[in-house]
């Protein structure tokens, strides 16, 4: 019988997916104990700070990530950052394997004029602004202006469009960010525009996400019926389209095709619209556009532009990965072949290693893939690299299963009798509190 030590980084889907994979590949010759290490006093990554507040369902799979981490063999080391409290090099001679589930959770960059005026923010800011992550609750979210404006057609930018344009009272029983709320509730916005820079049949938005539009209660939702039709004659000139595709453009024609209702908030989507500029004085005043065309297939840029006057402009455009001491990124994410990062015992899942796209349930696969190789890859004779305990700093309060199950209980009762799924607490020290 072998048993093999392996250290999971990062408490976030691709996580906790890697530890049930590993639970799930046990027989009664190979078995594993499992470190999760986590840099925040908080679990679940972005199941916690990335999913929309307005969308509680999907977070319910935390009760599948609570189960596989109350498993005999495995333990939590949270509030501790490999690469800065431990270093790679003295993690990876402790464990038979390493892997690195640590996301992508820098903004991709425009690269246009004006992008760092105050007023311009990545969705990487102010995703977790909302959703309470403890490192991002004093970023300066301007709503004072009537209009925002977010870059980029996937379903990021849906959240974020979505969160600026919903009545702030359908907010009030979500767990979202007691900071965030007031403020979206003091917000002057009300027409928040979605750009895509090619056309609706190209757009990353997936049919269930469109498709909950229409049902909004508060706000009117807007697409040029004109430009829905072309995208369908587009999209349909070529020949039979893939199912994904068809969906879309049927949600798209709904969307179309319910009149607006006069409501006082509206969020309304371009397209074929690249931005080329941002423009003020000391911050965000105006967004400029170049107006694309769709020729035989391909986006073509015009000397057309156009510009919205706006004081924010959130581009969600893509992740890429924040650099790790120790660990080599190629193309925002880890360097890795499948997973494997070559000539180490360390591993990467989720869009560590693939990039930021798929959703949730896509990181179980990719983490059961990533397992069978590393299961291939073990020596015969199991490390004997000594506990991990001994290198953790004595000033570190690491926050294990019991001290984040008493944070979550915790959360979860103030929330109760404000009807709130919980109430997060966003602050590092008073997380830690409640924990010991
Ligand atoms: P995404 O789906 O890859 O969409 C990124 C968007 O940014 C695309 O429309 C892309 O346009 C656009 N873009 C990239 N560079 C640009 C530029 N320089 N100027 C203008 N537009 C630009 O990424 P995401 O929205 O960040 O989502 C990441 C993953 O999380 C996706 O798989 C998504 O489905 C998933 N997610 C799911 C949910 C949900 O299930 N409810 C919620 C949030 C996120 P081009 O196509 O033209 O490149």
């Amino acid at each position: 019988m072998a048993h093999y030590t392996i250290a999971i980084v990062g408490a976030g889907p691709a996580g906790y997916f890697t530890a049930q994979a590993l639970q799930n590949s046990q027989t009664p010759g190979l078995t594993f104990s499992i470190d999760m290490f986590e840099r925040l006093p908080t679990m679940w990554g972005l199941v916690r700070s990335g999913v929309a507040p307005d969308h509680p369902k999907i977070k319910s799979v935390s009760k599948v990530f609570e189960k596989i981490a109350n498993e005999p063999n495995f333990r939590l080391f949270g509030n501790i950052e490999i690469g800065t409290d431990i270093d790679i090099e003295e993690l990876c001679p402790r464990y038979d394997a390493v892997v690195m589930c640590t996301g992508t959770n820098v903004g991709n960059k425009l690269g246009i004029p004006g992008e760092d005026l105050p007023g311009s923010l990545s969705a990487a800011d102010f995703v977790p602004w909302y959703n309470g992550h403890p490192d991002y609750t004093h970023v300066n979210v301007p709503l004072d202006g009537d209009t925002a404006v977010i870059i980029g057609a996937g379903n990021v930018a849906m959240d974020c469009a979505r969160m600026l344009a919903l009545d702030p009272t359908e907010l009030d029983t979500t767990d979202t960010a007691s900071h965030a709320l007031a403020a979206l509730h003091a917000s002057n916005i009300r027409k928040v525009y979605i750009a895509g820079r090619r056309g609706p049949e190209h757009a990353a938005f997936t049919s269930p996400e469109l498709r909950e539009l229409p049902k909004l209660e508060h706000t009117d939702v807007i697409i040029d019926a004109q430009a829905v039709e072309e995208a369908h004659d587009r999209a349909t000139s070529s020949g039979d389209i893939d199912k994904h595709l068809a969906s879309n453009l049927e949600a798209w024609r709904l969307i179309a095709e319910t009149d607006p209702v006069g409501h006082a908030r509206s969020m309304e989507f371009i397209f074929l619209s690249a931005p080329i500029e941002i423009k003020g004085d000391g911050k965000v005043e105006e967004v400029i556009f170049a107006v694309n065309e769709i020729h035989d297939g391909k986006v073509v840029a015009t000397e057309k532009v156009h510009s919205i006057q706006t004081n924010l402009v959130i581009s969600a455009i893509g992740y890429k990965a924040r650099p790790i001491p120790g660990i080599s990124l190629l193309n925002g994410k880890i360097e890795n072949e499948d997973g494997r990062v070559l000539g180490t015992n360390i591993y990467t899942v989720g869009w560590a290693k693939r990039g930021p796209s798929g959703v949730i349930g896509t990181n179980k696969s990719d983490a059961a893939d990533v397992v069978k190789l590393l299961i291939e890859d073990l020596d015969p004779v199991p490390k004997q690299g000594g506990d991990i305990s001994v290198v953790i700093p004595q000033a570190i309060t690491i926050i294990d299963q019991g001290g984040w199950s008493k944070i979550n209980a915790a959360e979860v009762a103030a929330g109760e009798p404000l009807g709130k799924p919980r109430f997060k607490v966003v602050d590092r020290s008073e997380l830690i509190a409640l924990a010991e």
